[in-house]
């Protein structure tokens, strides 16, 4: 059971419930000494309704993560960040959010600002794109953990060779920059889907995993918790992953380790 999650939304994205002290509190009594906030970034040029906060909700949830870590100060190491989409437009705005935070996670959904969400549709070359952002953003400094990698599984029927060829570069890309990949243990929420290989659940997909070992990448589990209670569930979760994914040969880190807010730009 790992004594951290990166992976933590708020309220303020509009398909998240709780407040923020409960997310905490919930963290604590999970037994937890580490929890990243890492809400859906906000961006200048969006104005959304259920998929983030908006920019001017930003210095809010800053402030409140500010006075929970001194509240939680000795229990519970609290953390700021974002899970955000790499969208080379938007690149001086993420690096200012990057700026202001400890942790930056990122979770490609879209192609571009107001676009495609590859979690609804994903063809093979849309899948080459969405390795193809996720080359860029982690050559231009800005990941600390690549969130949920196999998101894209998440449009598609079946796993092809596109998706072999988009993962290699993927875990070639981590391996490179030593960035560690998230374990999604909240892909499950979507229930098992009919793909070609068989009744699946869509992420985590044991043939990326398999990729990912090959590359000897660092792994992290992360609960992408969307309600408080969701972070008692983690060990739970991860009983069930384990049981249809091969975590054999990635470097699983489970114990908390500062070397991992050390890397991307900060390296
Ligand atoms: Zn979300
Ligand atoms: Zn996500």
């Amino acid at each position: 059971m790992p004594d951290f999650n990166l992976h933590t939304h708020t309220a303020r994205c509009r398909h998240a419930v709780g407040t923020d002290r409960e997310y905490a509190q919930a963290a604590l009594s999970a037994g937890l000494k580490v929890l990243g906030f890492t809400d859906h970034c906000p961006f200048s040029c969006l104005r959304d309704v259920s998929d983030r906060m908006n920019p001017e909700e930003r210095e809010g949830y800053l402030n409140s993560i500010q006075s929970l870590r001194q509240e939680f100060q000795g229990s519970l190491r609290i953390l700021s960040g974002y899970e955000f989409e790499y969208f080379p437009q938007c690149l001086k705005e993420l690096k200012q959010r990057r700026q202001e935070t400890d942790l930056m996670i990122l979770g490609q959904h879209y192609d571009g600002p107001g676009g495609v969400d590859f979690g609804v549709v994903c063809s093979d070359e849309a899948v080459l794109r969405y390795a193809e952002l996720i080359e860029e953003a982690l050559a231009q400094g800005l990941v600390d953990v690549l969130a949920h990698p196999d998101y894209f599984m998440l449009g598609r029927g079946d796993w092809s060779e596109a998706c072999q060829q988009a993962s290699i570069r993927i875990c070639r890309a981590l391996a490179a920059w030593d960035v560690p990949a998230e374990i999604n243990l909240n892909g499950i929420r979507y229930g098992l889907r009919q793909m070609t290989q068989g009744k699946r659940y869509a992420y985590p997909w044991n043939d990326f995993w398999r990729i990912a070992a090959d590359f000897h990448c660092r792994a992290v589990f992360g609960m992408d918790a969307h309600a408080p209670q969701q972070l008692t569930l983690m060990s739970e979760r991860i009983a069930l992953v384990r049981s249809f994914v091969d975590l054999k040969g990635l470097r699983l880190v489970e114990q908390w380790d500062e070397s991992l807010l050390k890397k991307g730009a900060r390296r």
